[in-house]
């Protein structure tokens, strides 16, 4: 088309999409195949080799969800992305072509609860570890990282107490480090905040949310932004040195800015197998054309119904970015100038049983353990998604005991406010 780069609600309907090469098919069918034929053997020897690019298995790749990969990565601003099973998936599969036994990563404090215990506990099961810190305070980042550290992860906008990371500051720590810096954009989205565009490496995003946006399907996705050099220190060496599960190939000098992409393919994907189906990848494709527009109401709701809570003497505090009184207010034009996103919590006067009582009221939210739903969700983190979390964890987390969390959707706003209304009165009543 043009030379102009295309703008973010051009690249959500056709990135990564061109009519069906066989059939026309103008929307991207659902290949639901697990194999794929070779022309002969030089041309499965040189797919192997990865001397050419094309499909093989579907546990590597496959068009549908490869499609989406790419409409990811335009979205993104990035290198290469790959796509897998879940958010969960996604971030081990950031980590893996990092890590090795002994090694660690630094992460934030606020974080998404089932995050917190997958660094916390789970991957301590492979000699790995994660050091926790407040990312306001960069000198105690920066000191709590060490020779043996491989990343530094927070999340754009941080799940589920309205906070926002500096990414511009918290990514000269790790270029002083040395080491990538981690994003999970799963809250805020790539139209909210591209974290590549403030020195992020790698960008993770669980798309169960949003990017889906209609509650159907789990999946992943990593998207490197091709600009570590990964072959400037002894720190990664399956990405810099011969990679010996690959017979050999040195991925880093071999494949440039696309190394940790093939990695991810190649080794990853190939051997962890945290594939993501093409019926998931088709769910998702359809609902991500239109994640500006939703993000937009999403947005516009979350401001109102956020500002009518913070108004109302039932309720002790909200915590949301995009009000005046957030002390990350300020944060946002930087970091996230289309808006702040649709989690936050808010606090009841009335502390945990009025929580309860709350959510056995409302009739329009949903009590599910999920958010960025195109329906309007509650949850109380510290029963349900910070349970496993120490009381000081969940504190930390922004998820204590009177406070609920809500991801605001894309219903009319009066009727949201309208139901938590009603179900504050029952509660507090
Ligand atoms: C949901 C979520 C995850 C995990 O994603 P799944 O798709 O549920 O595995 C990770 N990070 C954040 C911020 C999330 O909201």
């Amino acid at each position: 088309m043009t030379e102009k780069p295309m703008g973010f609600d051009t690249l959500q309907i056709h990135a990564g999409a061109n009519a069906d090469p066989a059939t026309g098919a103008r929307q991207t069918p659902i290949y639901q195949s697990t194999a794929f034929v070779f022309r002969d053997a030089d041309h499965a020897a040189a797919l192997f080799n990865l001397q050419e690019i094309g499909y093989i298995y579907s546990r590597l790749t496959n068009p549908t969800v490869s499609a989406l990969a790419d409409r990811i990565n335009a979205l993104e601003g990035g290198a290469g992305t790959i796509c897998c099973s879940s958010g969960h998936a996604a971030q081990i599969m950031a980590l893996f072509p990092l890590m090795g036994p002994g090694c660690n990563i630094v992460a934030s404090t606020r974080l998404y609860g089932g995050t917190v215990t997958q660094f916390g506990q789970t991957i301590k099961r492979f000699g790995w570890s994660c050091t926790f810190v407040d990312f306001d305070d960069l000198a105690a980042v920066e000191a709590a990282s060490d020779d043996n550290t491989r990343a530094i992860f927070c999340e754009s906008i941080a799940n589920p107490g309205g906070y926002i990371t500096d990414l511009d500051a918290v990514a000269k720590v790790a270029d002083k480090v040395g080491v990538p810096l981690i994003v999970d954009n799963t809250s805020a989205t790539a139209y909210l905040c591209r974290p590549i565009d403030h020195g992020a490496t790698l960008v993770v995003n669980s798309t169960t949310k949003y990017l889906t946006g209609n509650g159907t399907v789990t999946g992943g996705s990593v998207t490197d932004s091709g600009k570590f050099d990964w072959t400037a220190s002894d720190k990664f060496p399956s990405l810099s040195q011969p990679e010996p599960a690959y017979h050999g190939l040195a991925f880093g000098p071999a494949l440039g800015p696309m190394a940790f992409t093939f990695h991810s393919i190649a080794v990853g994907l190939r051997d962890l197998g945290m594939t993501m189906n093409p019926q998931g990848a088709h769910y998702t494709l359809m609902g991500i054309e239109t994640l500006s527009l939703r993000m937009e109401k999403h947005v516009a709701n979350a401001k109102k119904v956020a500002a009518w809570l913070e108004a109302d003497d039932r309720i002790e505090k909200v915590t949301y970015a995009g009000l005046e009184s957030s002390p990350y207010y300020d944060r946002i034009e930087r970091i996230c100038p289309k808006g702040a996103g649709a989690l936050f919590t808010f606090a009841i006067k009335g502390g945990y049983d009025a929580c309860v009582k709350l959510i056995d009221s409302v009739e329009l939210f949903s009590h599910v353990a999920n958010l960025g739903d195109a329906r309007s969700l509650i949850i109380h983190s510290a029963s349900t998604t910070h349970r496993q979390l120490t009381p000081e964890q969940q504190e930390a987390a922004g998820a204590g005991p009177n406070v609920v969390r809500v991801s605001i959707g894309i219903e009319d706003a009066d009727d949201i406010i309208a139901d938590l209304d009603q179900a504050l009165a029952k509660a507090t009543g």
